[in-house]
């Protein structure tokens, strides 16, 4: 493991470098609801959800998740809509999906108990190298590495890594960096200050060098330039898309209700609910008459407005119309198809896209009343 150090002309100062910066992080770190709790389904819980989603967001998610799936045996016997209803705005759904089967695993195959080893954690799924050694580290004290985005950073500028951060021969470097360099004494604690340095000093722009425990070591720094690095290359641009909305609605016993129906198995945010909706690649609009014919119903309905939303690998353009019914049809797919009360659209098991239509419908219909 040593040797991966020495190519960069380390020896004595692999023990400075654990120690300034744990000692940092112990007095800098910051109180969060997953730390120090020492349990292992927090811990996954918490990282799972920190993937793509920026820490403040998480707090309350996790919370909220924490309060109704209090044990990996609660997650296992939670129904897919209860668990991708707390999961709503958190975006990115497969992994509520896979959190949710591998507590089953865990529970049918491990009597309730999450694997501790790396080898063991990769076999449920959704569990990545990351979020393998994450587990391992900080809630079993294992001496995994883990490598995020806030990791590859640090190393990049640390041993002015050169190159594509995504190119393999960097993705090897990095692990075998991370690997060297990770404390056998306290794993978990340097695991989580070297994410920290990344999120709170050595930050994507304007790294905070001079505050920074583990500066002597930088040749980043001694280079002049540390915010050159990673060396970030351009990814292509998100493909388009059309698609088209309709918030069908009546007026019920108790105020409006709105139709939604969970989008197809197979897709992008899969099995959440949605407004009956048509779409497709490229640039060209489907027709209003696809989401009628979709539903079996006729109609005239009115346009709201039209939004755009971004996927990681694509750009959606939607274009949101308002149908009202004075009765209900006999729709040509009736079991897919159900009545939300509209207070209740918002707290369902929805997308951040569909989210958004609600607002815009609703502003549209306030604005029309
Ligand atoms: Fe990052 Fe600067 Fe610290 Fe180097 S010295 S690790 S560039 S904050």
């Amino acid at each position: 493991m040593r040797q991966v150090l020495a190519e960069y002309g380390w020896g004595e100062e692999l023990v400075s470098f654990r120690t300034q910066l744990l000692s940092w992080f112990r007095q800098a770190r910051r109180e969060l609801p997953w730390r120090g709790v020492g349990n292992p389904y927090a811990t996954w819980v918490s990282e799972i959800m920190l993937q793509q989603t920026q820490v403040v967001t998480v707090i309350g998610y996790f919370e909220r998740w924490m309060e109704a799936f209090p044990t990996v045996e609660a997650l296992a016997a939670a129904d897919e809509e209860q668990v991708l209803e707390l999961w709503s705005g958190l975006g990115y759904y497969r992994r509520a999906r896979f959190l949710h089967r591998a507590a089953r695993q865990v529970v049918e195959e491990h009597q309730g108990r999450i694997p501790s080893t790396v080898k063991g954690l990769r076999e449920l799924p959704g569990v990545g190298p990351y979020t393998a050694g994450a587990i391992a580290s900080i809630a079993y004290g294992r001496p995994a590495a883990i490598v995020d985005g806030n990791v590859i950073r640090v190393l990049s500028r640390v041993f002015e890594l050169r190159g594509d951060p995504r190119s393999t021969e960097n993705h090897k470097k990095h692990w075998a960096l991370a690997e060297a360099l990770v404390d056998p004494v306290s794993p978990g604690d340097f695991n989580e200050a070297l994410m920290e340095l990344g999120s709170q000093v050595c930050t994507p722009r304007s790294p905070a060098c001079l505050i920074c425990p583990v500066r002597e070591f930088c040749a980043g720094f001694a280079g002049g330039e540390p915010e050159a690095l990673p060396e970030v290359t351009r990814r292509s641009a998100p493909k388009p898309m059309r698609a088209v909305a309709v918030v069908v609605w009546r007026v019920g016993p108790e105020g409006r209700e709105l139709l939604v129906g969970p989008r197809q198995a197979g897709g992008l945010l899969a099995g959440l609910l949605e407004f009956p909706t048509v779409e497709r690649e490229g640039k060209r609009w489907p027709g209003v008459g696809e989401v009628a014919s979709m539903l079996g119903i006729e109609g005239e309905p009115v346009e709201v407005g039209e939004l755009t939303h971004i996927f990681s690998h694509r750009r959606l353009q939607t274009r949101i119309l308002s149908l009202e019914l004075s009765e209900t049809p006999e729709w040509s797919d009736p079991e897919r198809w159900r009545w939300l009360r509209e207070g209740e659209v918002e707290g369902a098991a929805i997308s951040a896209l569909t989210r958004k239509i609600l607002r815009r419908w609703v502003e549209a219909e306030v604005l029309e009343a």
